[in-house]
């Protein structure tokens, strides 16, 4: 047999490229992976799982003092960073472990190499030509910095799982999730955060109501978070990294700057050009509804697409794909509508379907907003004042439930199962109807008159 032919070569072992290997290699398909580093690609490595487990660590630092107020004879801790970094990237070693096991399993041949496509369903790896009648492009992105004077004294997303200490005072750059997250995580663990946004909101794309709470909540943990900030340039000295705004003002003294102002995708030398694949107006791969490109039976998902950046995500419309394409299901492919989030931060934020905004632009009067606001029962038993928000967007006359908003501990935990709700129509009706659970803080989703 010659084994540079396959039936499918996969750019990329991240989330959607090892969906799509295993799935495809199910089905039957000879199957070989292109990845030039750690298999699990973003999400294992740099992303989901070494932020939640910090997330995770945080967490235990709100609580420990919760429980110090509320009676506990304990004194809060510090977090022994390298004893957790230990832990954390020992589970990642186990989550690349699982996934050489399976791709032994599924005889999946993995080639440590980068990619780049020569046309006609050829491939370049490192010294070797492979082919194959499939092609799927899963390179994912990376993280971007702004194009200005001293850029290269701050850390991304990438440096921030580098850091192997706490640092004393970090100034984090951006306003979207990966920028709240990480500034929640560094101040809940003793770090002094002052958070610089460009416009003047917090995560631009959530519910209005959602952004305001994470606000207030952000700054009573003790962030200081400055808006409408034009950054300049970034210097630094013995006396540590300053920035320095448009309007003249330097903040200084930092000993940590982390850039979170976006990821832009991996389509750079990967041979677009000699496939004719063409990318889209903002720079990614261009796909359509059923994960096609602009060439013959060359495919891309996740986060080289325009597509909503998430694992499960990539991973849903990988699967899906490989259905179509080699397990005879013509009509399989990702319906993109309604796919529910969460935002790692303190408190965190659950969220599916439309904002009150766009439900309005949709659907103008005939939309109905209940919302509850309420003191979490371990925050009041502590006397704190800090209060969940839960907020539901209704539409039309059968005031069907188009949105789902909700900040507050445990929102990350209890969004799940309300997304199938979405997705299955109901309306609100069917959330009077359920009987609630108490005493919960999920109860009020069902309990709101
Ligand atoms: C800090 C952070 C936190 C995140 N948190 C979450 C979260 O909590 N929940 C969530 O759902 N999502 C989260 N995400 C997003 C999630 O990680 C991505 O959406 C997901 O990893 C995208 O999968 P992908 O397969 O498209 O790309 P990736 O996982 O990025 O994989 C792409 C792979 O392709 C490889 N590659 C690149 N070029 C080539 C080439 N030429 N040849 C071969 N291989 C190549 C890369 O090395 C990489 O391993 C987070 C991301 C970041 C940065």
């Amino acid at each position: 047999m010659n084994t540079t032919t396959f039936d499918l070569i996969v750019l990329g072992a991240g989330s959607g490229g090892i969906a799509g290997a295993i799935r495809a290699a199910r089905h039957g398909a000879r199957v070989a992976i292109l990845e030039p580093h750690a298999l699990g690609g973003t999400c294992v490595n740099v992303g989901c799982v070494p932020k939640k487990a910090m997330w995770l660590a945080a967490e235990l630092a709100e609580a420990q003092q919760l429980a110090a107020e509320l009676g506990f004879d304990n004194k809060p801790g510090v977090l022994d960073w390298p004893a957790f970094i230990a832990r954390r990237q020992q589970y990642i070693s186990n989550i690349h472990a699982s996934y050489r096991k399976r791709f032994d399993e599924f005889g999946i041949t993995l080639i440590a190499e980068r990619g780049e496509l020569l046309g006609n369903g050829r491939v370049r790896a490192g010294t070797q030509e492979l082919s194959a009648a499939h092609v799927l492009i899963a390179t994912g992105g990376h993280a971007r910095r702004p194009d200005i004077n001293g850029n290269e004294h701050g850390i991304d997303s990438d440096g921030f799982f580098n850091l192997r200490a706490a640092p004393r005072k970090v100034a984090v750059i951006g306003a979207g999730y990966i920028a709240v997250e990480l500034a929640g995580v560094l101040r809940a663990l003793g770090c002094e955060v002052h958070l610089l946004v460009r416009g003047e909101r917090l995560l631009r794309p959530f519910d209005h109501d959602i952004s305001e709470a994470l606000r207030e909540a952000m700054q009573a943990r003790g962030i200081d978070i400055v808006f409408g900030h034009e950054l300049d340039q970034v210097s630094q000295n013995a006396e540590g990294i300053h920035v320095h705004c448009g309007n003249g003002d330097v903040a200084d003294g930092f000993d940590c700057l982390l850039w979170a102002v976006g990821r832009a995708p991996n389509v750079t030398g990967i041979g677009l050009d000699a496939a004719s694949i063409a990318l889209d107006t903002k720079g990614f791969i261009a796909v359509d509804e059923w994960q096609n490109t602009s060439a013959k039976n060359v495919y891309a998902l996740g986060d080289v697409t325009d597509a909503a950046a998430l694992t499960p995500v990539a991973i849903a419309a990988a699967r899906r794909l490989m259905d179509r394409v080699f397990g005879g299901k013509a009509d399989a492919r990702l319906d993109y509508r309604n796919i529910p989030s969460v935002v790692f931060s303190h408190p965190p934020i659950g969220t599916i379907g439309l904002t009150e905004a766009q439900a309005r632009a949709v659907y103008g009067d005939a939309v109905k907003i209940y919302s509850s606001r309420f003191r979490p029962m371990i925050g009041a038993l502590a006397g704190h004042p800090e209060r969940s928000l839960m907020k539901l967007v209704c539409a039309g006359d059968d005031e069907r439930v188009v949105g789902i908003h909700l900040i507050g501990p445990a929102s990350d935990e209890m969004l799940q199962g309300f997304a199938v709700a979405v997705k299955m129509g109901a309306c609100k009706r069917d959330f009077d109807d359920t009987v609630a659970i108490h005493p919960t803080a999920a109860e009020e989703l069902v309990l709101m008159g």
